[in-house]
């Protein structure tokens, strides 16, 4: 029996205007939602609009001055946050927060309202800023928000992140390098910007080994995605027993992405989900919350992003 998947999206991240020649531009999230109304099991998505995240869950991970920064380049009309990859406008400040507040909603979804799993469809991505630098696309860390919520909100001591975007997740590793709460896991393409994320990053004191690299060689497949999770992953999942999984789900590792070179299919987004799903059922009551990250070529993001939330709708409760 498909069960019902809720769904967080809101038209204001469409304003996060960086120009439409820019990779990461507005019509990502529009297609993404397209494919999700016009899919088979669309009638299982609960559409919600998040709240723009209190200020108090941004500065969970992000010191004041960074996130003033970010509010007042935007309010002042800078067209960058950063050196230059990072583009801004003044509706980016708002654009983030909602980002933010789906991450917040779609923890709410799993932890209080019986939801099994859960996906933030919002952009900015986050996955690459850390505690005080915009980067990559990223103004504030959604995953690492989420995680730093469902523990102080929820009382969680243990969750994991999985970051299969093709990108190391540089950020949020470095937000939890030193943390014995969050597992994080990602699998990515090396070389490749930010050319961070080799084996033997692990972390560090009381975070030492609850970090996990996989770096993958360009055109590798499935079958390297999959490998990575039962040998280097699954043990350390076993180990570790999270309570939550958090994906943060970029669609970039695509075979026919512009950004990148690896050679995954539509279709094994699904494989990638089941599998967590398979651990979660395991370890964390089932819970499951997805956020969007990467993802360029708009004509496989939408089937990409549909084939994920199918698995996630289709997975018995
Ligand atoms: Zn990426």
């Amino acid at each position: 029996m498909p069960r019902p998947v809720s769904v967080f999206y809101h038209s204001d991240c469409l304003l996060h205007d960086t120009g439409s020649q820019h990779p990461e531009n507005a019509a990502r999230i529009k297609v993404a939602k397209q494919a999700l109304e016009e899919a088979s099991f669309a009638d299982n998505l609960h559409w919600h609009k998040p709240e723009l995240a209190p200020v108090k869950w941004i500065e969970s991970i992000h010191s004041s001055d960074y996130r003033n920064f970010i509010e007042e380049s935007c309010l002042r009309g800078k067209h960058f946050a950063d050196m230059g990859e990072t583009v801004i406008c003044e509706d980016s400040y708002r654009a983030a927060l909602l980002s933010a507040g789906g991450a917040i909603g779609a923890i709410d979804s799993v932890m209080v309202d019986g939801y099994g799993a859960s996906f933030s469809l919002t952009r900015p991505p986050g996955h690459h800023a850390s505690t005080e630098k915009a980067m990559g696309f990223c103004l504030f860390n959604n995953v690492a928000i989420a995680a730093q919520y469902a523990e102080s909100a929820y009382g969680l001591e243990r969750i994991c992140i999985i970051d299969w975007d093709v990108h190391h997740g540089n950020g949020t590793q470095n937000v939890f390098y030193g943390s014995p709460s969050v597992l994080f896991c990602s699998i990515h393409q090396l070389p490749l910007w930010p050319n961070t994320g080799e084996y033997d990053e692990i972390g560090t004191k009381a975070g030492k080994g609850l970090t996990i690299n996989c770096p993958l060689p360009n055109g590798a497949g499935i079958d390297l995605y999959m490998e990575c999770l039962e040998q280097d992953i699954l043990p350390k999942i076993e180990s570790f027993q999270p309570q939550l999984f958090i994906i943060s789900a970029g669609f970039d590792a695509h075979r026919l992405d512009p950004l990148a070179d690896i050679q995954l299919n539509t279709e094994d987004y699904s494989e990638l989900t089941e599998w967590i799903l398979k651990q979660a059922d395991r370890f964390a009551h089932g819970r499951v919350v997805s956020l969007l990250e990467g993802g360029y070529n708009l004509e496989v993001l939408g089937p990409s992003v549909a084939t994920h939330i199918e698995a996630l709708v289709n997975h018995p409760s």
